[in-house]
């Protein structure tokens, strides 16, 4: 199915195409770097409650998308397209704008946040979406990231080099992923419990062998120490 980091038989060849990084597959990668590799190399059809949420999930964007062009004159879902090092980072950040040098992407989530914080994922979605915009062009001082829940509220920080470098990071790891390489697995009751892939994720396990504690790590393996909720920033006050 895959194989340990350094043992796979691609050639390392680069070729002239870049690699393309959508911010939502990086979120994804975040979420769970093993579960990722199945939903790229296994594929899946979604169960019918996901297919339910996931037009729940597109009327409240959408209709949230209207308010936020029509009352706030924001840009909604408009592509973005911008390469950095080799990786074209590719999608449509839900909304954004630039008022007074400050450069506000904004991203709903139709769940719940954290107590305190953002979850990981959420932040290096909106991050690469942050990059995306300043390297296509768009002139900003500072940036700003807004994760609108629908359960529990706002969390609004201004981006740092700590939260881009972990962005990047991630970019590149998921194409390792991409290629074959068999990721880190990053457990939890609340994420296994209604994992699709619980059984190939034992097996890969019992089938490969335990990474050497050499230098090179399975791709993701770090994000274990940053935990889910990312936190690492001061909230800024709603206007
Ligand atoms: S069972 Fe848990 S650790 Fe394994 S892929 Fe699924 S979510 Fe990730």
């Amino acid at each position: 199915m895959g194989d340990r980091r350094g043992e796979s038989s691609d050639s390392g060849e680069e070729g002239p195409q870049p690699r393309v990084v959508l911010p939502s597959k990086a979120r994804s990668f975040t979420y769970c770097p093993r579960r990722y590799f199945f939903e790229v190399h296994l594929g899946r059809e979604p169960s019918l409650w996901e297919k339910i949420r996931m037009r729940l999930g597109t009327a409240y964007h959408l209709l949230l998308g209207l308010i936020d062009k029509l009352l706030r004159g924001r840009r909604v879902e408009e592509p973005v397209k911008a390469s950095i090092g080799g990786y074209l980072i590719v999608g449509r950040p839900d909304a954004y704008e630039v008022n007074d040098g400050t450069l506000r992407v904004v991203e709903r989530k139709s769940g719940s946040a954290p107590r305190k914080g953002v979850w990981l994922s959420d932040m290096i979605q909106s991050v690469l979406y942050v990059v995306a915009l300043l390297r296509s062009g768009v002139q900003a001082e500072r940036s700003v990231v807004e994760l609108s829940y629908a359960w529990g509220g706002s969390r609004i920080f201004e981006v740092n080099e700590d939260q881009v470098s972990i962005a990047l990071r991630v970019m590149q790891d998921l194409w390792l992923v991409e290629e074959g390489i068999v990721p880190a697995a990053l457990p939890s009751p609340r994420k296994c419990s209604t994992c699709p892939f619980k059984a190939e994720c034992e097996a890969i396990d019992a089938e490969l062998e335990p990474p050497n504690d050499g230098d090179l790590h399975e791709p993701g393996a770090w994000l274990a120490e940053l935990g889910s909720v990312y936190t690492g920033f001061k909230p800024l006050k709603e206007d």
